[in-house]
């Protein structure tokens, strides 16, 4: 079946001569599905007869618009964000999150059904993998965002009013394990053709798989990269994150440090604070020490790192409690004191389970 969100555009056009359709209603069709269309019959500059057709061509399982179903939906209290359960044709269902800041729309994409990183304190990965998502099933989680702010607000779909603005591919599943598709997102949104959204207000996030960073330098040069880091030595980050068996912290660091002398970016490291694990005085001198000797002693390289400190989302099944407010503080000023710049990480959408997989986990609890 071919998705229009995310299918090769000389199969789509091909699609339409096979219809008897002129090939540039293949670029019409995709801007209405861009745009936050889900049903042939909003696309009211096709011909009545077009839709007609495509409407009966997805009917008999030939195309589809790639449309997800809203299975829930939870705004904070504060209203800057909100959390989407959305399910796909297999049965399984995914999160997506929209966070309304000052300066515009950001939607929080997954990249995986499930993952299988099994990082400690994190409730995606609870059940394990249970696929990859194609490039249309993550296009289709933004699109569908889209839509839903445009139903609320009255806007019509083919209005440019709301957009979304910035995209991050940190939602359930690590995105370097399913890179292609990951990467055919990232044209996707980047494109003129496609939601037109700058390479640099494109963030991916990944747990530190070391030879697609490389990649990842090579093939998405402008795109913004950030590593959960979460702990300064492999003791404590063994035990967090699975992952740094394979790839410890001798290597990930060289690897990130490369990325940033290739492309010339600075790169972020995301670190959950929690209790008794992480966030003491000694590992803040450890993470200092750490991230100077890559990221300041060489010139090249120099002061581009951040680390972003997040106090760990409590997530029940874990048994891991985030820190608190003080003990986050003085973490964070200890790193800026000897020159690492840090923030600390607006917690939004603590209230609705927004951490990373729990409204997922709630469902299939159900
Ligand atoms: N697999 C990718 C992206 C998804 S997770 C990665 O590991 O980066 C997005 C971020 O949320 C990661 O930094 C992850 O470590 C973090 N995270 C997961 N569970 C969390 C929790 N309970 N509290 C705080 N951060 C969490």
């Amino acid at each position: 079946m071919l998705n229009l969100l995310d299918a090769d555009k000389k199969l789509i056009e091909d699609f339409f001569e096979g219809i008897g359709e002129k090939k540039f209603r293949a670029a019409q069709t995709a801007a209405w599905l861009y745009r936050g269309a889900v049903n042939f019959s909003e696309m009211t500059d096709l011909s009545k007869s077009l839709r007609l057709k495509l409407e009966e061509a997805e009917a008999a399982g030939q195309i589809t618009t790639g449309r997800l179903e809203k299975l829930d939906s939870r705004r904070s209290s504060d209203r800057s964000t909100e959390k989407f359960l959305f399910g796909l044709t297999d049965g399984n269902a995914i999160e997506t999150v929209l966070m309304k800041y000052k300066y515009g729309n950001s939607v929080c994409v997954s990249s995986q059904a499930g993952c299988r990183m099994g990082c400690a304190f994190c409730a995606s990965t609870i059940g394990g993998l249970k696929r990859n998502l194609t490039a249309g099933e993550i296009m289709a989680q933004v699109t569908s965002v889209l839509r839903h702010i445009k139903d609320e607000q009255s806007i019509p779909l083919a209005s440019d009013m709301e957009r979304i603005g910035h995209i991050v591919i940190m939602g359930t599943g690590e995105p370097f394990d399913n890179f292609d598709n990951v990467k055919r997102f990232i044209e996707l949104v980047n494109s003129p053709k496609g939601l037109g959204i700058s390479m640099r207000n494109i963030t991916v996030s990944t747990c530190g798989i070391v030879p697609m960073i490389r990649r990842f330098a090579e093939e998405l040069p402008q795109a913004n990269l950030a590593i959960s880091l979460h702990a300064p030595d492999n003791r404590t980050r063994d035990n967090m994150m699975p992952i740094n068996k394979k790839y410890p912290i001798e290597e990930l660091l060289p690897a990130c440090s490369e990325y940033v002398r290739l492309t010339g970016r600075r790169i972020t490291f995301e670190y959950a604070l929690a209790a008794g694990v992480n966030d003491a005085r000694g590992n803040a001198e450890e993470l200092s020490g750490l991230l100077r000797h890559y990221f300041c002693a060489r010139n090249e390289t120099r002061g581009l790192c951040h680390v972003n400190l997040i106090p760990l989302n409590k997530v029940k099944e874990t048994g891991m409690e985030g820190s608190d407010r003080k003990r986050a503080e003085n973490f964070r000023d200890f790193l800026i004191e000897s020159g690492i710049p840090a923030t600390i990480r607006r917690e939004m959408g603590a209230d609705i389970n927004a951490a990373c997989g729990q409204l997922r986990l709630s469902k299939n609890k159900e």
